[in-house]
């Protein structure tokens, strides 16, 4: 290549990179979705996290980097007969019915299920445009799915995302092994993407007709590999046989399924992951659409749990023979649980809470170790609460007026 053309090609590198920068300003949290393999729902896993996002009121997008079956317009229920429009120098992504703006190569195709045999500069240049072209605008959060395994086109592809917030990895029972999950922590970490976590996908079998879950593959080995491997753990989810009926069918799951174990699986998942993010990435708080910037703080507040003796909050945290779980809904309460804790013994409590996808504890007192585990765990503590009936705590707690004594509480 003669000088001349060099420092055209340089020039073109340079100016395509400043694109993508400045089109990529506003995405606050960018989450790289990988597997160590094909076929462990990868794409299943980013679109239904994305879709679950969307539809708690953030901005988001999805970008599907797996392009040799684009299998995402499917999974998140859009026209696959639709095509892309935009202008000469922009890409507009299709929006699903919540919201979620989804860009794949799917409606570019020249038919449903085209196989793409591209080359793979080809495949990079589009990933580019992607970035670069489409009119993502603001996001709180932008997913991508990356082409299955730790090869080289993943790892091209994962380099071409700027500032990413960090990496999901998706694996199911069968594929736990410590040296799988050690391959692509090692893909990630060669491309500087900090680990958010691991997701058992298709983990256990949920019965159609009774509803009973049997573990087919047993059950906990993401967990303990996470565990051993210092990686937060994301949660499990349940093989249904429904995911495939919808995908098949080009429905959203979630959509349909509102109530199934599944959607409350992601639900749980989306929202450890928006805070392995945001401790992850920029640092940037998203918060979901409408309010005054505090509340919306607030409605991200799925749970929160207080330890109770006959119908008041109890100062003996560890030895509470009672929880009240509350669930809340875009910061207000919409449910209440009355729950008896396993037996005490060191650890249970923050395992267990943590498991229920509890966000915020309100409680008398707590000793040192717990605190510190629970916040580890991402779970906020708010110590020093009066003892009064939890329905009160919640609502002083939501309305900012929670009085802490002792420990003031700083959420
Ligand atoms: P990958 O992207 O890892 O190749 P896909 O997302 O395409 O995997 O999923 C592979 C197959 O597994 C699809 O048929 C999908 O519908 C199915 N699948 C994914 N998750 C589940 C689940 N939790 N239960 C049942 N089937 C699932």
């Amino acid at each position: 290549m003669s000088e001349n053309m060099m420092n055209k090609a340089q020039k073109q590198m340079a100016e395509r990179n400043e694109k993508i920068a400045e089109n990529m300003e506003d995405v606050d949290h960018k989450i790289v979705v990988m597997s160590g393999k094909g076929g462990v729902g990868k794409s299943t896993v980013a679109a239904n996290l994305a879709t679950e996002l969307a539809s708690e009121g953030y901005d988001v997008g999805l970008m599907d980097c797996d392009m040799h079956g684009p299998s995402i317009p499917k999974i998140v229920g859009i026209d696959y007969d639709r095509r892309l429009t935009g202008t000469d120098s922009t890409i507009d992504p299709v929006t699903t019915e919540v919201g979620l703006k989804v860009i794949s190569l799917g409606p570019l195709l020249p038919e449903r299920d085209s196989p793409v045999v591209w080359r793979g500069p080809l495949k990079m240049r589009t990933i580019q445009q992607f970035l670069g072209d489409v009119e993502w605008g603001d996001l709180d959060y932008l997913i991508f799915d990356l082409p299955p395994g730790t090869g080289d086109e993943p790892l091209s592809i994962a380099q071409l995302v700027p500032d990413p917030s960090g990496s999901v990895i998706v694996t199911t029972p069968q594929d736990v092994a410590l040296q799988t999950i050690r391959r692509s922590v090692n893909f990630a970490e060669e491309v500087d993407l900090p680990v958010l976590g691991i997701i058992e996908n298709m983990s256990g079998f949920v019965c159609p007709h009774c509803g009973k879950t049997t573990e087919l593959f047993g059950v906990g080995g993401g967990e303990k590999t996470a565990e051993a491997m210092n990686i937060p753990f994301l949660g499990r989810i349940p093989f249904d046989a429904d995911v495939v009926k919808s995908a098949d069918a080009g429905e959203s799951y979630l959509k349909k399924y509102p109530d199934s174990g599944v959607t409350q699986a992601y639900n749980e998942i989306a929202e450890k992951v928006m805070r392995e993010a945001q401790t992850a990435g920029s640092g940037v708080q998203s918060t979901p659409k409408g309010g005054a910037s505090q509340e919306k703080a607030k409605d991200g507040i799925r749970k929160i749990a207080i330890p109770v003796a006959e119908g008041k909050l109890t100062a003996h945290f560890g030895h509470a023979a009672q929880f009240v779980l509350m669930h809340l809904r875009d910061g207000e309460v919409k449910d209440k649980e009355l729950l008896t804790p396993p037996p005490h013994e060191p650890g249970v409590l923050p395992k267990w809470l943590g498991e229920m996808g509890v966000d915020v504890i309100i409680a008398g007192g707590m000793g040192q170790k717990a605190l510190s585990l629970f916040e580890q765990n991402g779970i906020h503590v708010c110590t020093g609460a009066p003892s009064l009936p939890p329905e009160e705590l919640v609502n002083r707690f939501l309305s900012g007026t929670l009085e802490a004594g002792e420990n003031v509480c700083d959420h």
